[in-house]
């Protein structure tokens, strides 16, 4: 009986490593596993720039979102805006450089966040070789669309002969101490910020509509709560927000920031995001790109926030944890 177990258990031990050897010939690192803690690392020191959105005071505006994140001593760039040289351009306008940022964080695989990834590694490699090298991703980024041509998968291609390694996320995962993503978000509640007349070739080849799987947020863990950078929204903020503190930790979310795809929303669905923000005690929003203009207003009027803590998101503009948004002229 107990050599039958323990046949047992090495061929289980056997199946194992060759699981992992199997996992190794992928050219992709998946990170499959969930870090779960309960003594969670908290972020001291952060600050989030505004590279791409509609409004400019500074440099460009378009139809995109980027934005640098800076964590104690470590920078991430948080989507790529829309046009090759748009961020590039900004940054530089700003006199921020660039070039020592090595990690990028996509929100999905739309051109309007991932239109300037070539580009950016094209530069900035010249200064630093190790420039814009790993890109953290949520899983069905690559996967092939029926109505349109997925770029990413092009971009992938091009990117990975350069030596750049994309990493593929299945499931919420500490980037770096105090700093998660996110990885594809549950759909709890029906927020439907897509427009469902696309489709998606599943594993099975099967075509759906394309619900944009991938989406994923960065999230910052800070002593005032957390911190939220959400892309175009596509997941709904509040399937993200209940994500966050579903399965990394449930406490109160301190700022979100970026697009949240409200653009079209209409006062009853407004009514609705409001009442779940206030659940979770959101004190500052900068409301980018897709989250449009009189949506950030009715969010702001709906949870009675002060003028400099709702805030239309503006190139240059900036949020830190001493100072709160910093909001650009256009948008004070
Ligand atoms: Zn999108
Ligand atoms: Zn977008």
């Amino acid at each position: 009986m107990k050599n039958d177990i323990l046949i047992l258990l090495s061929s289980f031990m056997l199946m194992l490593s060759q699981c992992s050897k199997n996992e190794n010939k992928n050219q992709n690192l998946v990170q499959e596993t969930s870090n779960f803690k309960t003594n969670l690392n908290i972020v001291k020191n952060l600050q989030i720039t505004t590279l791409s959105t509609m409004l400019a005071n500074k440099g460009i505006g378009e139809w995109g979102y980027s934005a640098l994140v800076e964590v104690d001593d470590k920078k991430i760039l948080f989507d790529t805006g829309r046009k090759p040289e748009t961020v590039l351009k900004n940054a530089e306008e700003l006199g921020i450089d660039l070039s020592q940022v090595e990690t990028v964080f996509l929100s999905h695989s739309h051109g309007d966040h991932t239109g300037g990834l070539l580009t950016l590694r094209k530069k900035l490699k010249q200064k630093n070789p190790n420039a814009i090298s790993k890109i953290h991703v949520g899983e069905g980024i690559f996967e092939q669309r029926v109505n349109f041509r997925n770029r990413m998968l092009e971009i992938k291609q091009e990117l990975e002969k350069d030596g750049v390694m994309f990493i593929i996320h299945k499931k919420e995962f500490e980037l770096l101490p105090g700093v998660w993503v996110t990885g594809p978000i549950d759909r709890i509640h029906p927020e439907k910020n897509y427009g469902g007349k696309w489709k998606i070739t599943t594993k099975n080849n099967d075509s759906v509509i394309d619900n944009i799987p991938e989406d994923q947020s960065l999230v910052i863990n800070t002593e005032k709560g957390y911190v939220i950078i959400s892309g175009c929204g596509h997941a709904g903020i509040i399937n993200t927000i209940e994500h966050v503190t579903s399965k990394i930790e449930n406490k109160n979310v301190y700022a979100i920031i970026g697009g949240f795809h409200l653009v079209n929303a209409t006062e009853k669905q407004l009514t609705w995001t409001a009442n779940h923000l206030r659940k979770h005690n959101i004190s500052k929003i900068i409301g980018a790109h897709c989250t449009g203009i009189n949506s950030l207003y009715t969010l702001k009027q709906l949870l009675n926030l002060e003028r400099k803590n709702a805030v239309v998101g503006s190139v240059g503009d900036h949020f830190n944890l001493k100072g709160g948004i910093f909001p650009g002229l256009i948008a004070k």
